[in-house]
């Protein structure tokens, strides 16, 4: 017997909280609103309560993809403890300081939302190490970048629908993205995206900070030169807590003075807007961001966690141990793709084997692909022999 569809009375609802309206009540004039959205390269029909950014944001939460970002590390691997952020918890983070942000400057939260969702989705195993480690296998190929590979996901790998591949998202979501990965081209991008790489980088300097000092790799000494850290001791009784709260007490002062200083300096930008729409605050080329003090002080604080965190030589191991398996799971693959799933396989024909290995490696989760290496390299020797 069939199941009765649900129906839901979209007649009681009030005309004032349509998605149109809601956007006419509370969005800027420099806002993208999704009314005017450019759409989607297969047109579908308007849905009844949800816009159109709506529905990209639940295309890209409910993908295989953005599942697989719960198994794929940030800068710490799985084996370090529970308490660092996953690629998962950081996209989280990220999606939250963005729309505070976005509802604060009276943007457009959903495409902010949708966007930063997907924003990292791309990323494949073992962070930036597993990225250079691709990008080493396919330089020859096309190359390799977690921002293209986002986009590529999006458009032509993940399955939703029987008539087109791809998860048909608006032209806005896909172009934030795509000045993502090609952040050289000069062009000024939409608001709503540049909220969106703001917050990132507040969220991973924040977080990685936290993550490095909860696992030990730096202490509070080092810390005490830098700027971003002694504006903290001003609003923050960091030396008289407990060793986690005053961890915890500097990473949430750190988020907020800079998200504060963020909106007051970018709300002084956008004065100048007036009633520009979207695309004219992009002709004029106004970019969302930090007073240059701040951002100077932001610029030591990454400074620092590159050279003491990034650099760190329990995060070297990682390194060579990610490009060491990459690599030799590409080349395996490269000599064997019948070994590829069936789907992958019929891609060879069209994108190339070697572009088509390093898609396939990319999608895999941490796990997974080391699950891979041990099957099909440390078990497989003799399917190998002739390429070692
Ligand atoms: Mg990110």
């Amino acid at each position: 017997m069939s199941q009765p569809t649900r129906s839901i009375p979209l007649r009681n609802l009030e005309p004032a909280l349509s998605w149109q309206n809601r956007e006419r009540l509370l969005l800027a004039p420099y806002a993208m609103f999704a009314s005017h959205s450019m759409g989607r390269e297969h047109s579908e029909a308007q849905h009844e309560y949800r816009s159109p950014f709506q529905r990209d944001r639940d295309r890209i939460l409910h993908s295989s993809a953005f599942r697989r970002l719960s198994g794929k590390m940030q800068v710490f691997t799985g084996d370090m403890g529970d308490y660092h952020r996953t690629r998962l918890t950081h996209t989280n983070e990220v999606s939250s300081l963005a729309r505070t942000i976005g509802r604060t400057l009276r943007l457009n939260e959903d495409l902010i939302e949708a966007m930063a969702l997907l924003h990292d989705i791309g990323h494949p195993p073992f962070g930036h190490c597993g990225e250079d480690a691709l990008q080493a296998c396919v330089k020859d190929f096309g190359g390799f970048s977690h921002n293209a590979f986002a986009l590529e996901l999006a458009t032509r790998i993940e399955q939703r629908y029987t008539s087109y591949p791809g998860l048909n998202l608006t032209h806005e979501v896909l172009s934030g993205q795509q000045f993502r990965s090609d952040k050289d081209s000069g062009t000024v991008p939409m608001l709503e995206i540049q909220v969106v790489d703001s917050a990132d980088s507040i969220a991973y300097d924040a977080h990685d900070l936290d993550d490095a000092l909860k696992l030990g790799l730096l202490n509070w000494q080092q810390l005490s030169g830098l700027g971003l850290v002694q504006r903290v001791r001003k609003l923050a009784p960091l030396d008289q807590s407990s060793q986690n709260n005053r961890r915890q007490m500097l990473v949430h002062t750190l988020i907020d003075i800079q998200m504060d200083n963020f909106l007051q300096y970018s709300m002084g930008l956008l004065a100048e807007a007036g009633q520009l729409d979207s695309q004219a605050v992009q002709d004029v080329g106004i970019l969302l961001q930090m007073s240059p003090e701040m951002q100077s002080d932001k610029e030591e604080l990454e400074d620092f966690l590159f050279q003491h965190v990034y650099r760190h030589p329990k995060l070297v191991e990682v390194r060579m141990r990610a490009a060491t398996r990459l690599n030799q799971l590409y080349r395996l693959l490269k000599a064997y793709p019948q070994r590829l799933p069936e789907r992958f396989q019929k891609w060879c024909a069209e994108w190339g084997v070697e572009h088509t290995v390093a898609v396939y490696l990319a999608g895999m989760t941490d796990r997974f692909c080391d699950d891979q290496y041990i099957a099909l390299v440390e078990l497989g020797r003799d399917l190998a022999q002739d390429w070692s």
